[in-house]
């Protein structure tokens, strides 16, 4: 085996055809007769498949015998137009080498069909599948746009905490970080634990979210973004909630609600377009098995302009919905948080496109966001996406000290550990606005999957942190 290695994404290249090549790979499948066998063999660069043609007058029946499903492979020979229909080249085999054998009475993944309940329990495997190779793949050409995005409009990427000592965020349930021995906790007179021995000297939690760091950073860098990991130990079982995620939070100085709702919809399209634009084999893939409107759906929200209303006008139209005998399971009313089935009627049914809703009632939104002049709400805005509802939660930060800190006094807000934040107020403070994505969110309406555990590799959600 000498020739140089080509990709299988590669090899597709008109250029290649009457030459010898060497490819790599797993069998995906092997058939065939007396005569000649064929094996499909993939090295996950593409969802394609090559078809490896095997000449029985050249190589011996005990000799192939290994050649089953999973199994890996070093194949040369010479590449040829195919004959057969579906693919455009095959390779004709003259040297085979087999890597690794998989024991067809043992390796999972013999026949396609497999659901996906089953595949999220053999997480280690899944990415040999087409399905998850085409996930995978986008997952990755997702995040390679997020960068070029922000990239190119001057933001740049920063890097906050994973491990914290703030929990006032609110966004949702930490997970704490001790090294403390749990057999042998010391607490004080009132029955508090004390941290003073722990690692970091007082309580600390995986982060919840970039933001407030972010806020430090781009009240002097200007613009940034964050790309990372958060934490959330929220019990909910649902197919849009990870305990382990992953969120791109920009925060911007000077921009104003309506300038954070521009950006946020220009961000949108172009990881649209760009999946459209680079992954399109893969999204056609799940669109032709999985979800048939992906496709469609996707064109969709790249040529309508997003619809910007109100809480308070988007309350008044489920509120008529009820009246008209549309049967919702939670209840609506001005002051409630939106379900997500309230949320994608308003995206699915009433306006058929994506929506973001602002000026939400303050008591169901963070303690940063600007307040409006009415006493009642904030500058918040949700963008809500068909299939998924909520994909981003952002707002216009309150950038005056007074009323922030007066809302933090309202809400009994433990702030002993976050001057360092309100110092953003105290010196040369700025408008500024900024949101999070979602990254799984984003990828469940790019993939058409319908299960967020199916978007990211190893899903960490309640009851389950296996590989
Ligand atoms: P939701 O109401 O859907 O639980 P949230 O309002 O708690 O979300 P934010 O705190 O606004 O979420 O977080 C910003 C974004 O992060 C959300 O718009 C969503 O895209 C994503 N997100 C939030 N929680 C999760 C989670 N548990 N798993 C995956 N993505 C999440
Ligand atoms: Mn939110």
């Amino acid at each position: 085996m000498s020739l140089k290695r080509t990709k299988i994404v590669d090899i597709f290249d008109a250029s290649l055809v009457g030459q010898q090549v060497c490819v790599k790979g797993w069998v995906r499948t092997r058939r065939g007769n007396k005569n000649v066998q064929f094996v499909a063999l993939n090295d996950g660069s593409t969802i394609k498949n090559i078809q490896i043609v095997v000449d029985l007058a050249k190589f011996s029946e005990e000799e192939l015998k290994p050649i089953t499903t999973g199994s890996s492979l070093c194949v040369e020979g010479l590449l040829v137009e195919s004959e057969g229909k579906g693919q455009t080249c095959e390779i004709q085999a003259e040297k085979i080498q087999i890597y690794g054998t998989a024991d067809p009475d043992s390796y999972p993944l013999q026949k396609k069909g497999h659901t996906m309940e089953f595949l999220r329990d053999i997480a280690h495997l899944r990415p040999r599948t087409n399905t998850f190779g085409a996930v995978f793949r986008i997952r990755h050409n997702m995040a390679i746009a997020i960068h070029r995005f922000f990239h190119e409009r001057g933001f740049f990427y920063f890097h906050t905490p994973i491990i914290t000592a703030s929990d006032c965020e609110g966004a949702g349930q930490m997970f704490q970080v001790t090294t403390m021995n749990l057999y042998d906790l010391k607490k004080d007179e009132n029955g508090s634990i004390r941290y003073d021995n722990d690692f970091f000297g007082k309580q600390a939690s995986l982060t919840v979210s970039g933001q407030l760091e972010g806020e430090l950073a781009a009240t002097a860098l200007g613009a940034i973004y964050t790309f990372g990991p958060t934490f959330r130990a929220e019990n909910s079982n649902t197919p849009r909630h990870l305990a382990e995620f992953w969120m791109i939070e920009p925060e911007v100085a000077f921009n104003d609600i309506v300038d954070n709702m521009d950006l946020a919809e220009d961000f949108i399209k172009y990881c649209v377009k760009w999946a459209l634009d680079n992954c399109y084999d893969d999204v056609k893939f799940l669109n032709d098995m999985f979800d048939k409107e992906l496709i469609a759906r996707l064109e969709g929200v790249l040529k309508q302009d997003f619809v910007r209303l109100t809480y308070t006008e988007g309350i008044k139209i489920l509120e008529e919905a009820v009246a008209g005998g549309h049967k919702f399971e939670f209840p609506v009313y001005w002051g409630v948080d939106l379900a997500s089935e309230h949320e994608r009627f308003l995206v699915e049914e009433h306006f058929k496109r994506p929506v973001i809703l602002t000026d939400y009632p303050k008591e169901i939104k963070a303690f940063y966001m600007k307040q409006n002049e009415d006493g009642k709400t904030v500058r918040a805005m949700d963008v809500l996406f068909p299939k998924i509802g909520e994909i981003i939660g952002g707002s216009e930060r309150e950038e005056s000290y007074d009323k922030l800190i007066n809302r933090i006094e309202e809400l009994n807000i433990p702030m002993k550990d976050m001057w360092w934040y309100l110092e953003t107020r105290k010196f040369g403070t700025v408008p500024h606005s900024g949101f999070g994505l979602g990254f799984e969110r984003l990828l469940l309406f790019v993939t058409g999957m319908s299960n967020i555990r199916d978007v990211i590799p190893f899903p960490r959600t309640p009851n389950n942190a296996e590989f």
